[in-house]
C-alpha cells in the first residue's frame, strides 16, 4: 500500500498542477485585456494632451496672422492721415488709427499669455511622455510574459496529461476510484499527510490509535474528520 500512496501523491502533484494550468489559461487572456485596456486609455489621454498643444499652437499662429493684418490696417490708416482735408476726417482718422492700435495691443497681450500657456504645456507634455514611456516599457513586458504563458500552456498541459496517464496502470481501480471521489468533494485534494498526529487536511487531531496504525498499516486509512487519505509523513515525524 506505501507504494499506492506514493502514486497518489504524484498524481495528485499533477492533478494540481493540471488545474492551475487550467485556471491560467482561464484567467490569463482576461488579464491580458485589461492590460491592453488600460494602455488604451493612457495612450488616449497621452494624445489628448499632445492635441492640446497643437491646438494651443494653431491658435497662436491664428493670433499671430490676425496681429499682422492688425498692423497692416494701422499702417494703411496712417498712411491715408496725410491725405485726409478736413479736421473732422482727420479728428475720425485719429479714432480709428487709435481704435486699431489698442486692437493691436490686445492681440499681442493675448499672444504672451499664449507663449506662457505654450511653454507650461510642452514642459507638462514631456513629463507626461516620460511616465508614458515608463509605463508602456512595463506594459509591453507584462504583456508578452502572458503571451509567452498563454503559447506554452498547451504543450504543458499535454506533457502532465501524459504523465497522468503513466502513472495511472500502475493504480489499484478501487484505489483511483476512492482518490477521484474524495478528489470532487474535497475540492481537488484527496490525499495529505498526518504530522504529529494531526491531519494536514483539515488540521484535526487524529486519535493516537489511528496515528499508530497508519505508521504500520498496509490498508489505506481515511481521516476521521474530513475522510481524505492521510499518510505518515515520515520525514516531518522524524525530525
Ligand atoms: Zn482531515
Amino acid at each position: 500500500m506505501k507504494e499506492q500512496i506514493a502514486l497518489l501523491i504524484d498524481l495528485q502533484k499533477i492533478d494540481q498542477h493540471i488545474r492551475t494550468l487550467n485556471h491560467k489559461k482561464q484567467t490569463l487572456p482576461e488579464k491580458a485585456g485589461e492590460l491592453d485596456q488600460d494602455f488604451q486609455t493612457r495612450k488616449d489621454r497621452m494624445e489628448d494632451d499632445r492635441r492640446g498643444l497643437e491646438g494651443l499652437n494653431a491658435l497662436h499662429k491664428e493670433k499671430e496672422s490676425e496681429l499682422k493684418q492688425g498692423q497692416e490696417k494701422l499702417r494703411k490708416a496712417k498712411a491715408r492721415l496725410l491725405e485726409v482735408k478736413t479736421n473732422k476726417e482727420y479728428q475720425a482718422m485719429l479714432a480709428e488709427i487709435e481704435t486699431l492700435e489698442k486692437g493691436n495691443g490686445r492681440i499681442e497681450e493675448e499672444i504672451l499669455v499664449l507663449y506662457d500657456r505654450i511653454d507650461e504645456k510642452k514642459g507638462s507634455l514631456k513629463n507626461h511622455e516620460k511616465d508614458f514611456e515608463q509605463y508602456r516599457g512595463g506594459y509591453e513586458a507584462e504583456r508578452k510574459k502572458i503571451d509567452e504563458e498563454l503559447a506554452s500552456i498547451d504543450g504543458e498541459l499535454a506533457d502532465q496529461k501524459k504523465k497522468f496517464e503513466a502513472l495511472v496502470p500502475g493504480l489499484k481501480p478501487d484505489v483511483r476510484r476512492r482518490y477521484e471521489m474524495i478528489k470532487g468533494r474535497r475540492n481537488g485534494v484527496a490525499v495529505v499527510s498526518a504530522r504529529n498526529a494531526v491531519c494536514c487536511g483539515c488540521n484535526m487531531n487524529l486519535p493516537p490509535q489511528l496515528y499508530n496504525e497508519l505508521q504500520r498499516s498496509e490498508e489505506l486509512i481515511y481521516c476521521p474528520n474530513c475522510n481524505r487519505i492521510i499518510y505518515w509523513d515520515e520525514d516531518v515525524n522524524v525530525g
